[in-house]
């Protein structure tokens, strides 16, 4: 039980999984499963699934500036053996706890004393428990290829943490890392998913590899780097690797250093919010990073979401015309999502589209007005500058940044959210 309080609690700080990082208030009561470490994620196929989140080991011969687990840290060290956290995943299993496993790991021994660890785990759960839930592991840069392609065959989703954007930032913080070792199995796993799309088409029993697709995760804040180097990062990476998702972290201060922030540094999670709804516009609005941010403008505006910014910087491309404006126009719209410009579309091949038909079709018509016209009418008020659309957009900013994992009743992000 202790190692799993100490290596579950290590796990955090990895959000490659797409979980939260947010502690329940309800510390020994029941319904909270961060403090055994389960998270969720969502699988290829949209089912949230609950999984084990836990580190392999928290014993690491690197040391990261910027990471709770660094060799230099004077902490108690734990390492799960491979027979250990399968018998845990088969348990928690049979008890309906969980549906899976995000297996993590500090670097032990070496990369590849590590990466044999995570496939003997692999092996065991698939090959003798005959586990076929959805499994997500690290592949540890610097570790043989034949060990990430043993890996591959065997979990569902394999990330590689770049944690930081730049080559100098790894060099300030994580030396002992380097853009080439962390590239080099992000393009292998890249190469063997293309290999088995391909052969799926020829073959009825191809073989399987990373069927889920590769992940990485970003710190957002350990480093002076700005908005704009992380999401140019994250592009290139969805482009050079087809990289599934970008997770972004708001850091955590940890450690104290010369290079870091201050042991007292909020974590910037409202900038990590940001980057997330950018993030979003990349994948799914067809946005490209340079129409985000520019060399005059580094870092979000935190008052606004970034799409709105970016209406606010291209005022002279609106309003735009309902009727008329092509898939892509329209998802530039603030106010109108994926779904809603889909159904525009739609729905304009029956008959042209009126004012009141604006808000079933699931516009946010608060935003969408001062942006549109519809049958060849505004409905927003006239003559509007930027400012003055800023002031209607956001009349009294009361965003400010919460604690991550402190959280009180008055305080907490949920409770803001909803207001
Ligand atoms: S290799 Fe990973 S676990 Fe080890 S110090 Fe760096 S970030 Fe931490």
């Amino acid at each position: 039980m202790e190692k799993l309080t100490v290596l579950t609690e290590s796990a955090k700080y990895d959000v490659s999984c797409a979980s939260s990082g947010i502690e329940k208030r309800n510390k020994g009561g029941i319904g909270n499963s961060t403090a055994a470490g389960i998270c969720h994620t969502w699988a290829a196929d949209g089912r949230c699934v609950s999984l084990l989140k836990t580190l392999l080991t928290n014993d690491c011969i690197f040391d990261c500036a910027y990471c709770a687990n660094r060799s230099s840290n004077d902490i108690k060290r734990v390492s799960f053996t491979a027979e250990e956290i399968a018998t845990l995943v088969i348990e928690f299993y049979r008890r309906n706890y969980i549906e899976g496993l995000f297996l993590s790991s500090a670097i032990e021994v070496s990369p590849n004393a590590t990466m044999e660890k995570i496939i003997q785990t692999l092996k065991i759960l698939r090959n003798r428990e005959r586990f076929y839930g959805y499994i997500h592991v690290k592949a540890i840069p610097g570790a043989d290829p034949e060990l990430i392609r043993q890996a591959g065959e065997l979990a569902d989703r394999m990330s590689v943490n770049i944690e930081l954007p730049t080559e100098e930032s790894l060099k300030l913080l994580a030396p002992q890392k380097s853009p080439k070792k962390l590239f080099l199995p992000m393009a292998q796993i890249k190469k063997g998913i293309d290999e088995v799309k391909e052969e799926s088409g020829k073959y009825k029993y191809a073989p399987k590899f990373v069927p889920a697709g590769q992940s990485t995760q970003m710190i957002v804040g350990a480093t002076a780097d700005s908005d704009r180097s992380i999401l140019f990062a994250a592009e290139n990476l969805y482009k050079t690797f087809s990289l599934k998702r970008v997770y972004y972290s708001a850091y955590v201060p940890v450690n104290a250093g010369a290079n870091l922030p201050a042991i007292q540094t909020a974590p910037p999670l409202l900038r990590e919010h940001r980057l997330y709804q950018a993030d979003w516009l990349l994948r799914f609005y067809k946005f490209e990073a340079n129409e985000l941010l520019s060399e005059q403008e580094m870092n979000f505006d935190l008052d606004y979401d970034p799409k709105m910014n970016w209406a606010f910087r291209n005022l002279d491309k609106f309003p735009i015309e309902i009727n008329l404006a092509d898939y892509a126009l329209l998802l530039r719209i603030p106010g109108v999502g994926v779904q809603s410009a889909r159904r525009i579309v739609h729905q304009r091949k029956i008959s042209p589209i009126k004012y009141e038909d604006l808000k079933k079709l699931g516009i946010v018509m608060k935003r969408a007005r001062y942006f549109i016209v519809c049958g060849g009418k505004y409905f927003g008020e006239k003559n509007l500058e930027v400012e003055g659309l800023k002031r209607i957009m956001n009349p009294k900013p009361n965003y400010e940044q919460l604690s991550l994992f402190n959280l009180t009743k008055e305080t907490s992000f949920l409770s803001m959210s909803m207001r």
